[in-house]
């Protein structure tokens, strides 16, 4: 039988191993929505809401002053509901605005941002968003608006977060802005040192799950600036300082019943599926073009795991 022969008969969605670890899928842009969902992936980890922001080419501001607050949320709903649309019932994780200043200063607007000197290190995340809850605010509306209109899958996480303070007070303008937690499902990336040192207080704030942003947990980490091909050498997810953040925090959330995910380009990797798989996250978040092995790598895993525990 030819392999072109084989192909003609294969079926278009792979067919997908059940495993006890999820394994979901990163949605950079809307557009990527219907191939995403295609992998057979459990659901969205991350949909980054930047990303919408940063195409329609204006500061939230601008774009505020120009089309409305309406108008505003319109697009965001726009942008979350397409893929909460092809992934229905599965659930899609959508973050909250995590851009640095040096990119809103690429938009129209944006000759009023701040110049850091290190971006990275500044106005950005869960920061600027309680800082500046006007903008936060329109987020907000626009997921209360997806839920008014049944998108129940539709999961809201913060980015960039500290300690309980920053996830409590965040808290607050979710729950001012009409959005019922007790009913949704929301939660917060752990992607700096600090969060993961105070995972025993933020797991107490009321959040669903923490995940692990690796790009930003393994810069700050190790001091790596992860846009500098200068040290690109010593960027390393698997550093063993980067890797017992991550372990205390997967048994610590084990604990206290939170579950425990990765969406950062590390989810993608082999090596660092085995070790999260053996510590017991509860869900893997890679590229699309990663999926199927990675699926495969986490049945693989999971069933060595039971058989050196009946040896
Ligand atoms: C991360 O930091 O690993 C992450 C997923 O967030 P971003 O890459 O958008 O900073
Ligand atoms: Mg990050």
């Amino acid at each position: 039988v030819s392999q072109e022969s084989i192909d003609s008969v294969r079926p278009q969605t792979p067919v997908k191993p059940m495993t006890a670890t999820e394994v979901k899928v990163n949605v950079s842009i809307p557009e990527a929505a219907e191939r995403a969902a295609a992998t057979g992936a459990d659901g969205v980890g991350l949909l980054r809401i930047e990303h919408m922001v940063l195409s329609l080419g204006k500061t939230p501001e601008t774009y505020i002053k120009d089309h409305g607050e309406r108008g505003y949320q319109d697009e965001l709903i726009k942008g979350i509901r397409t893929v909460a649309d092809a992934f229905y019932p599965r659930p899609v994780r959508v973050r909250t605005m995590d851009a640095p200043t040096d990119e809103f200063r690429e938009l129209a607007g944006g000759e009023s941002e701040p110049t850091e000197h290190n971006p990275m290190l500044g106005y950005r995340g869960i920061r600027r968003s309680l800082d500046k809850p006007d903008i936060f605010g329109q987020e907000l509306a626009a997921f209360k608006r997806l839920y008014d209109m049944g998108y129940d899958n539709v999961e809201l996480m913060l980015p960039l977060v500290n300690d309980a303070e920053d996830v409590l007070r965040a808290k607050q303008h979710i729950e001012s802005a009409g959005i019922d937690l007790s009913k949704r499902r929301w939660g917060v990336m752990i992607e700096t040192p600090a969060s993961a040192l105070c995972i025993e207080e933020i797991a107490q704030t009321g959040i669903d799950f923490a995940s692990f942003g690796t790009n930003d947990l393994t810069q700050y980490t190790l001091a790596v600036d992860r846009n500098n091909e200068n040290v690109a050498d010593r960027f390393d997810e698997l550093h063993p300082a980067v890797l017992e953040l991550i372990a205390n925090t997967i048994e610590t959330c084990r604990e206290l019943d939170v579950n425990t995910s990765i969406c950062g380009q590390a989810a993608s990797k082999p090596a660092m599926v085995r070790y999260l798989v053996e510590q017991g996250i509860s869900s893997l978040s890679p590229n699309i073009d990663a999926v199927r092995d990675v699926q495969h790598e986490v049945k693989r895993v999971e069933q060595k795991l039971l058989l050196d525990s009946v040896r």
